[in-house]
């Protein structure tokens, strides 16, 4: 291996894959976004869940499993590390006992990182998050283009009363103009819900909504040759919920749905968004309590791993 300018994530051969300190993918860390092209990022908080809780502690979750990732894509041949000055920036000091204050917290935490023109990538944390960062996202880039991936819609009008929730997220980011709607794609929805049209609001808005059972069987290689050729040059945010993945893959999460997407189309939506302007990412809903084997925070970290891969400047 040639030294680098840029960082490196520390090596098996330097230290064992158990020990050091628990950074994403054994990167240095640092505290700011100062100097980074992309970070990771955690926001340990459960407190828009609904269900069951636990996804606060996601993001040390993820960052433990992230012990094995090597630098290099084997599949795709990214080499994120040999174009990215890279570092993992720690979490975000969130308000346990208050939701809405997280939320501008959040915000104010994400208003910082782009300040740096650094590509945020979050490791979750409950979805609620979402919608703060992406209010600082179009304070940064304007409106962005949206890959949802979920087995849920999150665009309920409340919860429990509530504006603010991990199943509202996307009706808040359309009411304050944060998306550009007809580029808004939901891929992965199933299960049950309060009416027929639960997921009808968002196609009401210009939304494409692919449910699960549109997914099954085949490769989703094609809906995101369609997806790309759909958002063009457009800034694009990936949010992805992990429960969209079947609980078979994915049972450390709080809101589980059966009849979900597979680990193999996973890799093929996020490798599929290769070559689009995207400008921020986040994996979300792991919930370690629920997650015995460990292998939904493992496959959170690939998938955090995956969307390094296709950021632009890993391919200029
Ligand atoms: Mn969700
Ligand atoms: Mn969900």
């Amino acid at each position: 291996m040639t030294t680098s300018e840029f960082n490196q994530p520390l090596g098996g051969n330097d230290m064992p894959r158990f020990g050091g300190t628990t950074t994403m993918m054994r990167l240095p860390a640092q505290d700011t976004a100062q100097g980074l092209d992309a970070c990771f990022v955690g926001v340990p908080m459960d407190i828009g869940t609904s269900n069951r809780s636990g996804t606060r502690h996601g993001p040390r979750a993820i960052r433990a499993e992230s012990c094995m990732l090597r630098p290099y894509n084997m599949a795709t041949g990214a080499g994120p590390f040999a174009k990215m000055q890279v570092a993992d920036i720690g979490d975000v000091a969130i308000n346990t006992f208050d939701l809405k204050k997280t939320a501008e917290i959040i915000t104010e935490a994400y208003h910082e990182i782009l300040k740096h023109d650094c590509v945020p990538l979050t490791l979750g944390g409950d979805h609620t998050l979402t919608y703060p960062v992406l209010r600082a996202i179009k304070a940064k880039h304007g409106p962005v283009a949206l890959i949802h991936v979920d087995a849920h819609a999150d665009t309920n009008e409340h919860m429990f009363g509530e504006a603010i929730a991990h199943g509202t997220p996307f009706r808040r980011a359309v009411e304050d103009g944060l998306l550009i709607n007809d580029k808004v794609f939901q891929i992965g929805l199933r299960g049950t819900g309060y009416a027929p049209g639960d997921f009808d609001w968002g196609r009401e808005q210009g939304f494409t909504v692919i449910p699960a059972e549109e997914c099954w069987h085949k490769s989703l290689t094609p809906l995101m040759d369609d997806i790309r050729a759909r958002i063009g040059d457009a800034p694009v945010y990936l949010t992805y919920d992990i429960d969209s993945l079947d609980p078979a893959f994915a049972p450390g999460t709080g809101t589980v749905e059966m009849g979900g997407l597979t680990t193999i189309q996973a890799l093929e939506i996020v490798r599929g968004c290769k070559g689009l302007n995207l400008v921020g990412c986040d994996l979300v809903e792991v919930s370690p309590q629920y997650d015995v084997s460990g292998s939904t925070a493992l496959i959170g970290s690939n998938l955090l791993y995956e969307m390094l891969c296709v950021l632009p400047k890993t391919w200029a």
